[in-house]
């Protein structure tokens, strides 16, 4: 675990992240705070799941890993009178590159997490749930056993919850690297003991999941947002950010800033809020384009991501997407050819292979766009990219093929002259890399 360091990136309205110093994780101190009130609260109330649920689909949390989804009504999906086991799962495989909030989640406020894994089981009627832990972050997995101890030893988890007839058993699962395991099917294939290779979809984990019992995925911040609802309401979440995007949002700003690091704000916040607060951009150079939701979202020319709020459908508006909060800045030194090679690359390399347009059109895709980088492009070569990314997109069986074909049709749509410029002249136009 790297040395204790003061985790100050908060606005205001912080609800995740506000007074935690690396030190404070533990359990007695997440009680301290507050913590395992909103538990607390439910069984000794006996509130009904059902108005636990309603209370989620009143603060409008959508789920933060990417897609967006709104979490109570992804809550309300679990059949009700299903007899057996139930399961729930936190997404904690953050592999997506750009994005490293949830990391700070599981190293800085692990109780939180579990606090609100204890709610959504409750509210979903599961008696067991994992923790799938990105394969790449062994520090913060040793963490999170240490953390989910404390919480059994305390009866927060495990048989008879607080005295009460609730049960539930978590368990932290560490994964082994593969990006594409955060994609929820292959997650569960992986927690099973497969390779993690997505299914088909129908039937959606709901209804067949871990061992084809009915199972929820969540992200890690996604859960660790409920015990603030439960505690403050709904409604006083949903008032955090705007309308359709409720609460405060982990932002994970890398690239070109003064200050790369997690920025917890309000959904809704302007971009140049964020910007500012990791210190502007480095040397006062210039904003050329922004990814702003992790590396598979749509890449946003500078003066366009200067003018938008951060929130999901701000963000949508613009072209782009809020992913998972990934805001990667690149100033004009950076040449578009050769970060663009780079994502195709990790696309190309990370693709599992079950289906032939990602298979075949992500190793064609970074070939191409290598070549260019490396002044050997054809005329062509521009037209047969986007034509092969718009074959790909919506074309496979999981997310994965829209991840590799979305950065390529944007970098090439809002940067073509300096595509072009690379196969006409057979270098770059930004002088660093001539
Ligand atoms: Fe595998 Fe790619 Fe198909 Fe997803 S889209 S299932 S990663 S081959």
């Amino acid at each position: 675990m790297n040395a204790p360091s003061e985790f100050l990136n908060y606005g205001p309205d912080a609800i995740l992240m506000v007074g935690l110093n690396g030190r404070n994780w533990r359990l007695a101190d997440y009680v301290a705070r507050g913590g395992y009130g909103a538990l607390k609260k439910i069984i000794a109330e006996k509130i009904p799941p059902e108005q636990v649920v309603a209370e989620v689909k009143k603060s409008a949390l959508r789920g933060r890993g990417g897609a967006g989804f709104p979490t109570g009504l992804k809550w309300s999906f679990m059949p009700k009178n299903y007899v057996g086991d139930k399961y729930i799962i936190c997404n904690s495989d953050e592999g997506e590159p750009g994005t490293f909030k949830d990391r700070d989640i599981l190293r800085y406020n692990p109780h939180m997490l579990f606090e609100g894994m204890a709610i959504g089981a409750y509210a979903m009627g599961a008696t067991r749930g994992y923790n799938y832990v990105h394969g790449e972050i062994w520090a913060e997995y040793l963490r999170c056993e240490e953390a989910i101890e404390e919480a059994y030893a305390a009866g927060f988890l495990g048989a008879n919850i607080l005295g009460s007839d609730f049960s539930f058993h978590l368990y932290n699962h560490h994964g082994f690297g593969a990006y594409i395991c955060g994609e929820e099917t292959a997650l569960l294939e992986s927690i099973e003991g497969k390779r993690g290779m997505p299914r088909f979809k129908p039937p959606f984990p709901a209804s067949y999941g871990v061992y084809g019992k009915p199972t929820t995925i969540n992200n890690t911040e996604t859960f660790a947002a409920v015990p603030w609802i439960m505690r403050n309401g709904g409604e006083a979440f949903l008032e955090l950010g705007k309308p359709n995007n409720g609460g405060t949002k982990l932002f994970s700003v890398s690239g070109d800033v003064e200050r790369p690091g997690n920025y917890e704000v309000n959904l809704g916040t302007p971009f140049t809020t964020l910007l500012e607060m990791a210190g502007g951009m480095r040397g006062g150079r210039k904003l050329k384009a922004c990814i702003p939701g992790g590396s598979s979202a749509p890449v946003l020319p500078g003066d366009l991501m200067m003018a938008t709020d951060l929130d999901y459908d701000s963000i949508a508006k613009a072209g782009s997407m809020l992913g998972s909060g990934a805001v990667i800045c690149m100033d004009e030194t950076r040449c578009m050819v050769r970060s663009l090679r780079r994502l195709s690359y990790f696309y190309y390399e990370e693709s599992c292979g079950q289906c032939t347009p990602c298979r075949e059109g992500t190793g064609w895709m970074w070939r191409m766009v290598d070549r260019i980088e490396r002044g050997q492009g054809r005329n062509e070569d521009l037209d047969t990219l986007t034509s092969v990314a718009g074959n790909i997109a919506g074309r496979t069986i999981c997310a994965l093929g829209d991840a590799a074909a979305f950065p390529v049709i944007s970098f090439i749509r809002h940067f073509r002259d300096e595509f072009q410029y690379h196969i006409d002249h057979k270098r770059c136009l930004v002088p660093a890399y001539v």
